[in-house]
């Protein structure tokens, strides 16, 4: 039997590298169905490759031009849009595996049906976990789904544990994620002032969509992973650490009780933790190249707590702070983030006020014990919404 698969973001970069790893395996995999927010040629290339039987476009008239440009391509793909559409073909009865690749919050309610439903889902989308935190965990035990990390630090931690969840935080010492430091490691803290998108985009190692290169240049991107690993590893706060590695060939670590240091390696190619996820736990060719040792220069290491990283990547801290404040924290620091970046974006806000923002609607927002999808989206709308009016007093 073939693993039916639907891919949530299909048009981003891990939902095009998901898509990659998956043509190369079409006796293992079919696409059941794919979603996308406004790209719609490339969501008609991706239909008349794989097939689907469903196509999910975010809004009418988007879906309204797929569903044209399919009948006039004579594929046999039904076009679909609605509120609910995400949820229904990441829950569906036929689907086996769900690629959660949507970037931001917007993906968390596909990703608890999802996990309600019972399916093997692949997490690339980490804003959902950040955001969800136990309410998340809560629907993948209640639905007994198998949630597993794409990630590539948390691929790599999964990859370093032992087999059995039961014996993790009784034989781990810690867990180091790796960081690259992104384009501005070596920049001066103040020189960051006036960075340009197209120079926060610019990552050293990886090709990404703007938002998470974003989060790579300000560190926020290893914040949101720190509090990802806290989640799905369930080690403490005061466990999880992180060291600067430019060359991103090691991907994290697992320190043991004895000292003894378990890490995984490879190039920077998302193929990697995708294929893994997908064939868990077995392994299949991911189309990346492999690690030539004998070509390998150097690997180091940066504290971050030497060489003025601490200034340089204010918000790191942001997730240690987050995981001692009360549940909910960590899904306002989300929204504060994720609106900070688009008004970055779109040139409203300075590179050096995404962190002035965050802690302006952490201050500003108390969260309110959020047990429910409903409670989560409300506080999520409810820091957005003092994000966007700090912004707009930023940008005045
Ligand atoms: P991207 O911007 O390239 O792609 C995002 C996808 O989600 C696109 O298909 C887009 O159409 C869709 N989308 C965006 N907003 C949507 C909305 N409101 N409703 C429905 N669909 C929407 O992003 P990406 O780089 O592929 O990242 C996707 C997720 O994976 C993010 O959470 C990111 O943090 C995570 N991730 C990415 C990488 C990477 O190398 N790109 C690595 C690790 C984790
Ligand atoms: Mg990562």
């Amino acid at each position: 039997m073939k693993q039916r698969l639907t891919v949530l973001g299909s048009t981003g970069s891990i939902g095009t590298s998901t898509l990659d790893v998956v043509a190369r395996h079409l006796d293992r995999f079919e696409v059941f169905a794919l979603s996308a927010a406004t790209q719609v040629n490339l969501m008609l290339a991706q239909c008349a490759q794989f097939k689907p039987r469903f196509a999910v476009m975010a809004s009418a008239p988007h879906a309204r031009l797929l569903a044209d440009k399919i009948k006039a391509n004579h594929l046999e793909t039904i076009v679909l849009q609605s509120s609910d559409a995400l949820e229904l073909i990441a829950s569906n009865d036929e689907v086996d595996t769900v690629m959660a690749a949507i970037v931001g919050s917007a993906g968390l309610a596909p990703c608890l049906a999802a996990a309600w439903a019972g399916k093997r889902l692949l997490l690339a989308n980490k804003e959902a976990l950040v955001v969800g935190g136990g309410v998340f965990l809560d629907a993948v035990r209640e639905g007994a789904a198998t949630l597993l990390p794409i990630d590539s630090e948390h691929s790599a931690i999964f990859q370093s544990l032992p087999e059995n969840p039961a014996t993790w935080t009784q034989r781990v010492e810690k867990i180091i994620l790796t960081a690259s430091g992104g384009p501005f490691r070596t920049r001066t803290p103040d020189s960051l002032r006036d960075v340009t998108p197209e120079q926060a985009c610019a990552h050293p190692n990886w090709s990404m969509g703007r938002k998470i290169s974003v989060d790579s240049a300000t560190m926020m991107n290893k914040a949101l992973e720190v509090i990802e690993a806290r989640y799905l590893f369930g080690v403490a706060p005061s466990q999880l650490d992180v060291v600067i590695h430019p060359q991103s060939i090691i991907h994290s670590m697992v320190q043991y009780r004895d000292t003894s240091v378990v890490a995984q390696l490879g190039t920077p190619d998302m193929r990697v933790p995708i294929a893994y996820g997908l064939a868990w736990p077995e392994r299949v060719e991911s189309g990346a190249s492999a690690l030539n040792f004998h070509a390998l220069s150097a690997m180091t290491f940066e504290a971050i707590d030497d060489h003025g990283h601490r200034d340089r990547f204010p918000g790191l801290q942001l997730a240690w702070d987050a995981l001692a404040a009360p549940q909910g924290t960590t899904a306002v620091l989300n929204a504060a983030n994720e609106v900070a970046v688009a008004a970055f974006l779109e040139r409203r806000i300075r590179f050096d006020q995404i962190h002035h923002l965050n802690l302006a609607t952490l201050e500003a927002v108390s969260p309110s014990n959020p047990d429910s999808l409903q409670a989560l989206l409300a506080l999520d709308a409810q820091a957005r919404s003092v994000a966007e009016q700090a912004a707009g007093r930023l940008a005045a």
